[in-house]
């Protein structure tokens, strides 16, 4: 679990912020959900035989004996939010983005922590593949506006109730004839769980399953058809992607659409943002039949890839360096009414040397310094000095609080 220190901030902070600017553009409005739930809850939802519901959870007993997990992904309590304040009943369409920290036990390494933090979002009440290729795009579009350009989108379709037991089927007989291939993970699970071998990350079952069923050639005509239209508006918007048809997600209640946004710059953590439709899921957890789409994009992964384009912290405008104590005075009210109108202003609170004034000025990579000296002040003057062109003159301290905020040197 990592602190976010000031230095790195600065990129959490602008990819929260292009997040909120974008998702806001395409009508989604922020939800915020608690960080535990029932524990039940992720079990009903994620699936009893994944990787997380496992293996990686959080999960306790509180003092009156209720177990809680503390969340180790954004959909479920999500849903449960919306099944619990009947959102559906306010408005038929619910554009949801949640972010925030996940929990999850894993081996930390690279890009995978224990407390790590998605932006995610969902649309709750829209079938139609219109929707998919919507919300892909806004995926896309989200990663151009942050500047990572080394992705890709990977499209799936995981097909529906309807046809994935016959796949589960032919998948489960090619799994059979290979097992020896396999690690103990998947010798385990290929009965359970099938589809989880697909994503076992050992090289030896990459390789022993190179040949396995493709899910595509076993989608029913209403999954064919709706994969087909999401293909056909992506192509109509020129949001481009490519078909992986082995890449399956690691939780249960995905159907249809799935997609993964994958980089090769990020070692084996190479899945920047993972999403997909979980059409029965609402309904299994209680609440209206409606289909639902979304995905979950990793910050910390983002952060990594913005790497050399990073954000940098803010920079003041203007440092106050003076010298003595009524000089001091009157720069803490100029430097406070110039902080109330929006100026980033900064000054030494501590009354040390004009040479350590200015080496801070110089840390803090100020913009501009006023130095304000004791015989200078009495006469109503000080000494601006603008570091870009490391040019310094003497400037009336009458008016200079608009000048400042105006961004002007003043007239010589
Ligand atoms: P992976 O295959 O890398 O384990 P996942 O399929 O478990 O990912 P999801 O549950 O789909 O991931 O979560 C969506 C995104 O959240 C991932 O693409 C990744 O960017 C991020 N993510 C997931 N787990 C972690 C983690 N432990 N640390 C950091 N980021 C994570
Ligand atoms: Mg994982």
């Amino acid at each position: 679990m990592n602190d976010i220190l000031p230095g790195e901030v600065e990129t959490w902070q602008f990819l929260e912020e292009q997040a909120r600017r974008i998702f806001g553009t395409y009508g989604f409005s922020e939800i915020r959900v608690p960080v535990v739930e029932k524990t039940e809850l992720f079990c009903r939802s994620i699936g009893e035989t994944t990787d997380i519901v496992e293996k990686e959870m959080y999960t306790f007993n509180d003092k009156s004996d209720n177990s809680l997990t503390l969340r180790p992904e954004g959909t479920a309590p999500v849903m449960r939010s919306f099944i619990q304040n009947k959102l559906h009943t306010k408005d038929p369409v619910a554009k949801l983005y949640y972010m925030g920290p996940m929990f999850r036990y894993e081996r930390p390494q690279k890009g995978r922590y224990r407390q790590f933090h998605q932006i995610g979002a969902e649309v709750i009440g829209v079938e139609d593949a219109k929707i998919d290729a919507q919300v892909l795009t806004m995926l896309a579009h989200y990663f151009d506006a942050v500047g990572i350009q080394d992705v890709e989108l990977q499209l799936n379709s995981l097909g529906c109730p309807e046809c994935r037991p016959a796949y589960r089927q032919a998948l489960t007989s090619f799994l059979e004839a290979h097992l020896e291939a396999l690690c103990d993970d998947c010798r385990r699970r290929y009965q359970t769980n099938p589809l989880r071998v697909l994503d076992c990350k050992v090289p030896g079952c990459k390789e022993a399953t190179a040949e396995a069923p493709s899910v595509l050639d076993h989608l029913c005509g209403g999954c064919d058809d709706h994969f087909g239209k999401v293909q056909g508006y992506l192509h109509d918007v020129g949001t481009p992607f490519t078909i992986n048809a082995r890449m399956v997600r690691g939780l249960d209640y995905y159907s249809k659409t799935t997609f993964e946004m994958v980089t090769n710059s990020l070692g084996s953590q190479n899945a920047v943002a993972a999403g997909g439709r979980y059409d029965g899921l609402i309904k299994d957890l209680g609440g209206p039949p409606l289909s639902g789409i979304g995905f979950a994009m990793g910050v910390e992964r983002l952060a990594l890839m913005k790497g050399e384009g990073r954000i940098e912290p803010g920079r003041p405008d203007l440092f106050l360096a003076t010298l003595g104590d009524d000089p001091a005075r009157y720069a803490f009210g100029l430097m406070t009414r110039l902080q109330r109108r929006g100026l980033h202003a900064e000054m030494d609170y501590e009354g040390k040397s004009l040479k350590s004034q200015l080496r801070r000025a110089d840390k803090l990579q100020a913009r501009r310094v006023l130095i304000i000296g004791g015989d200078e002040l009495a006469r109503g003057e000080a000494q601006l000095r603008t570091m870009e062109t490391s040019s310094q003159e003497t400037i009336s301290l009458e008016g200079i609080e608009n000048l400042l905020l105006a961004g002007l040197t003043p007239a010589s």
